[in-house]
């Protein structure tokens, strides 16, 4: 079964430690949540993962099926199964979405090899229609102007796209208006399921009553102190931050 193994992994932003030895376990088919206050290293830890270069690991690894991706480029990580939802998406001006997610499905394959146009499309309205996406969306540019729920749409599709074994989901408040939340939440509702696992990092609860994680994880001053089911989300949510700080 693919598993994503983080073991004791430390990143540095410049000599600053922020993650601090913090080792989870992912299945696929299990939906994980990291929770935790600001600043507490939960955004580093998914760069870092991702391959952001201005994030150092300094300790530990992450395996994807055993194997260590940190020697790979950002590219090669997703060409092995990671979807990293970002926080702040960028703008690709002129770009439209359809083209966009050709060029990604295009990057994943050998050379010389083509994606057939004709079963492109039947794949994009297939996940469009599952995830009831209208087919106008595919033909907006890249972010362009888009609502923090379009941006989210943008990325749920991507991701049902490119069939990921392993997707982090790192949600800020920022992007998460009403209309983003259920975008996100239905969203990763459809695509869950047993070939994918889910990481998916939130400050606030509420995501959580819409997306039920199977663990709940909660992060401080860089490293796990405490893991449990759902119900720690709902604790966390009548006690506050300040009951896991005190526990540390
Ligand atoms: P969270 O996502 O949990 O709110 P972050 O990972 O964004 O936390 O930040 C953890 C710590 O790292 C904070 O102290 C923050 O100020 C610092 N930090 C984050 N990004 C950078 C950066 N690019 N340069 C310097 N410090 C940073
Ligand atoms: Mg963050």
């Amino acid at each position: 079964m693919p598993t994503l193994d983080i073991q004791n992994l430390q990143v540095a932003i410049g000599d600053k430690p922020i993650v601090k030895g913090l080792s989870l376990t992912i299945r696929s088919g299990e939906v994980h949540a990291i929770m935790g206050p600001n600043g507490t290293g939960k955004s580093t830890l998914a760069k870092a993962i991702a391959g952001h270069p201005d994030y150092t690991i300094t300790g530990g690894d992450v395996l994807l099926d055993g194997k260590s991706i940190l020697e790979m480029e950002a590219d090669e990580r997703a060409r092995s199964g990671l979807f990293l939802a970002f926080q702040y998406p960028s703008e690709i001006p002129g770009v439209t979405i359809a083209n966009f997610l050709r060029a990604a499905l295009q990057a994943r394959l050998g050379e010389g090899e083509e994606i057939d146009a004709t079963a492109y499309y039947k794949r994009l309205y297939g996940k469009m229609d599952m995830l009831t996406i209208d087919r106008k969306f595919t033909s907006r540019a890249v972010n362009e102007g888009f609502s923090g729920g379009e941006k989210k749409r943008c990325e749920i599709l991507q991701m049902a796209m490119l069939e990921p074994k392993f997707a982090l989901m790192d949600e800020t408040d920022s992007g998460l208006d009403i209309d983003a939340l259920r975008i996100v939440s239905e969203g990763v509702n459809a695509l869950r399921g047993p070939g994918l696992g889910v990481l998916l990092i939130t400050h606030y609860q509420r995501l959580l009553n819409y997306i039920v994680p199977d663990f709940v994880h909660v992060m401080y001053d860089g490293r796990i102190v405490k893991s449990g089911d759902k119900s720690l989300a709902l604790e966390l949510e009548a006690k506050g931050y300040d009951w896991v700080k005190k526990a540390v």
